[in-house]
């Protein structure tokens, strides 16, 4: 049986060996599913949410070892670890209060014995392949409410959030989820096509753009639902009249959080020339004090890339952005570390005097990295917002609501901030314009997508 390295990339110490799920086990796990699904259907709503509200305990009353878990095998530091989990049960409980309201029949139109109504049944078997980068939100987002809605779910989290994804099915199954009914594959890009060789009802995929493009090509012939949450290259604009200092470190922590490594992370920011000096001032000040250390230590800010092939990603963004004029601020190199010089470790990295014609400014850095271009108006502004194949999130800072909605309305993104950056909420919904993927997560739409709409004519005389 082949086994899956799991690398601490603080240290690039081996700390664990997990049997890879080969073709054949995920055929076998695929079919026990289709098996299952039926009866996990039938089962009352009330008692689906039984199992969920008892994981969702289980989670709260482990939190700490979940969150060391993540944090050893992703790099993460624990604080922000510890927050994704709380989040997640924040995540649970919006999706617990709604799933009745979902499920629920409508009936439109009664009359003269015709009766139109809207039934909401499930897709039937789903498969889930997912990011490392917040194991428990993006595999929550698909599997809590695939799962209350009366799916059967396969869920591949990333080979390197492998960990916790099977503590995710353990936790799952001892809350009385029947195991044959959700089950966790182990494994790496073979993993993943042989999941999609599957014959699925429904494919939620989460990640790089690259991989999206090869799902949809597998999956499109097949007339089966698919949903990508793909990349972003999230701007944020700076007007003329907003607080440098509190704009600079509002955005200093949603371009390095994480060490960058969220899909909404702030990668471009566009300040008004009149305010530029100070705010790059107060941005590399406040990313100065963040602390890089061991992923565990409590204070700690600042942890490793996940994966290791980033860090050429970010190298060759920089010297491209040197090379053509960029002016660096702050850091701009990969960092022996706190750990004794292993580990994938990279200086918070700051430029300015940057432009389009750069990478920096156009490819997802997924990284400690942030490119800062001076604008003249919201016209230059909302001009360059645009001008990506993204479109995930975009903010906007001014004390004007009134002038950040009129901004914000302009810009091509599915979510949109006024004096915030780098968040999402449960009652929203998460999509994405152009290359940031198609389908949505969260929100009541959020819980409706693992479901099909039928259509019920009923003539009563
Ligand atoms: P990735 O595409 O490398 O991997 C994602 C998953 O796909 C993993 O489970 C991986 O094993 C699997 N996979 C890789 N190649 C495959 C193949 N050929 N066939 C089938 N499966 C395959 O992405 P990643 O590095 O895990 O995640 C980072 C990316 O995810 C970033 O671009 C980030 O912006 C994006 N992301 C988006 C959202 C969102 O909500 N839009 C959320 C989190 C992350």
């Amino acid at each position: 049986m082949k086994l899956l390295d799991v690398i601490n990339p603080a240290t690039e110490e081996l700390i664990s060996q997990l049997p890879i799920d080969d073709g054949a086990a995920v055929a076998v796990k695929a079919q026990k599913a289709r098996n299952a699904q039926a009866a996990w259907a039938a089962t009352p709503l009330s008692e689906r949410m039984a199992c969920i509200q008892r994981f969702r305990g289980f989670v709260q009353a482990q939190l700490d070892d979940l969150a060391k878990i993540m944090s050893q095998e992703t790099g993460k530091p624990l604080g922000h670890s510890r927050n994704e989990l709380n989040g997640f049960l924040g995540r649970v409980d919006f999706f617990l209060a709604e799933a009745e309201g979902i499920l629920k029949t409508e009936t439109f139109y009664h009359q003269d014995g015709m009766c139109e109504q809207i039934q909401h049944i499930p897709l039937g078997l789903i498969g889930n392949i997912s990011a490392w980068n917040y194991p428990w939100f993006v595999g929550g987002n698909v599997f809590v409410p695939g799962l209350l809605m009366g799916n059967a779910v396969l869920y591949k989290p990333s080979e390197f959030a492998a960990m916790s994804g099977l503590a995710m099915g353990r936790l799952l199954h001892e809350a009385g989820i029947p195991e044959d009914v959700f089950a966790t594959l182990i494994g790496t890009a073979d993993t993943g096509n042989a999941l999609l060789a599957q014959q699925l009802d429904g494919m939620f995929f989460t990640g790089s753009l690259a991989t999206g493009q090869h799902i949809a090509n597998v999956m499109g012939p097949r007339m089966t639902k698919l949903q990508l949450e793909l990349g972003g290259k999230d701007p944020t604009y700076v007007c003329a009249d907003a607080d440098p200092v509190i704009a600079a470190q509002s955005l200093a922590d949603g371009a390095m959080y994480n060490a960058g490594q969220s899909c909404c992370s702030v990668e471009r920011i566009y300040v008004h020339a009149s305010i530029h000096d100070q705010f790059v001032q107060a941005l590399v000040d406040t990313v100065r004090s963040f602390k890089m250390g061991d992923p565990l230590a409590a204070d700690t800010y600042l942890g490793p890339l996940t994966r290791a092939p980033q860090i050429k990603v970010l190298e060759d963004q920089i010297a491209d952005a040197k090379a053509k004029g960029a002016r660096c601020l702050l850091g701009g190199q990969r960092s022996k570390g706190p750990m004794g010089g292993k580990g994938n470790w990279f200086e918070a990295t700051v430029f300015d005097k940057v432009n389009h014609s750069m990478a920096l400014m156009r490819d997802e850095s997924f990284g400690p990295i942030i490119g800062i271009q001076k604008v003249n108006d919201d016209a230059e502004a909302i001009r360059l917002m645009n001008d990506t194949q993204y479109g995930l999130t975009a903010g906007v800072y001014t004390p004007k609501e009134q002038h950040a909605r009129e901004v914000l309305s302009q810009v091509r993104a599915g979510t949109v901030y006024w004096n915030c950056c780098d968040r999402v909420s449960p009652r929203l919904p998460w999509s994405g314009y152009g290359q940031s993927g198609v389908g949505l997560t969260l929100s009541r739409e959020g819980l409706a997508t693992f479901t099909r709409p039928k259509a019920w004519h009923l003539r009563s005389n």
